[in-house]
């Protein structure tokens, strides 16, 4: 396997690396029942961050810029933390609340801690996921396989016949795969309980029956002490 032109073998571990992070492009498994390995390709963190974020400015989402304001952030620290289990038990979150009260952060905190380390996240939406044409992407396929599936603003999409089937399949895609999504919605948790009709019923049943809700509202916030966060937290995370 030769390096391309933006990669390079490192000494180190004969391996290529990324040019631009220098993280490693290339993996060792040993052959199963058999002597020797091989070494086939794997994404370094710059590309797997830029297929799982394919949104730039969910690149600055992160616990570094997080201004402390908000209680509901020991949550994602929590989720981040229970990670295993959370993975394991299929435990995803549905975040919702008015504009502007922290949902896509909160999400997109999660997806960039869970991301450096190492663990296939994809956050996107389903407005960008439906107006591409028919083809399969990278996005999409990561849509199945990434381990979180993150999906921003439900509801803002239109509401076609088509659009409604398109969505369905991913979420019961998700839904059997037993992976877990995190979905965030400035939709009020009585619409999602009291779908119009029966193409969102199915949808949002299968969203309500595998992603604990939370709520988002500012007022909560400075009510609520970071304590009682915490222990929220860990039963959203211990919910199986
Ligand atoms: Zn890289």
């Amino acid at each position: 396997m030769e390096p391309a032109g933006d990669e390079y073998i490192e000494p180190a571990d004969g391996l290529i690396h990324c040019k631009k992070c220098h993280g490693s492009r290339q993996t060792v498994v040993p052959r199963f029942g058999g002597s020797g390995y091989f070494m086939p390709r794997c994404l370094c963190p710059c590309k797997q961050k830029a297929q799982g974020l394919p949104d730039r400015y969910l690149y600055d989402y992160t616990f570094a810029n997080d201004n402390g304001q908000n209680p509901a952030m020991e949550k994602t620290h929590a989720y981040v933390e229970h990670w295993k289990e959370a993975y394991r038990d299929n435990t995803g979150l549905l975040l919702f609340g008015d504009v502007g009260t922290g949902k896509s952060f909160f999400a997109g905190c999660i997806a960039n801690a869970l991301l450096d380390r190492d663990v296939p996240v994809l956050m996107t939406n389903f407005p960008s996921i439906l107006n591409r044409q028919t083809g399969v992407f990278a996005e999409d396929r990561l849509a199945f396989i990434a381990s979180l599936l993150v999906i921003d603003d439900l509801g803002v999409e239109r509401n076609t016949e088509y659009a409604m089937e398109q969505i369905f399949t991913i979420i019961d895609s998700r839904y059997r795969s037993k992976k877990p999504l995190i979905v965030t919605t400035n939709l009020k948790l009585e619409e999602i309980k009291n779908p119009p009709d029966l193409a969102h019923a199915r949808i949002y049943g299968r969203i309500l029956e595998r992603c604990a809700p939370v709520l988002f509202s500012g007022k909560n916030f400075r009510e609520e002490g970071a304590r009682a966060a915490k222990a929220a937290a860990k039963e959203i995370v211990s919910k199986g």
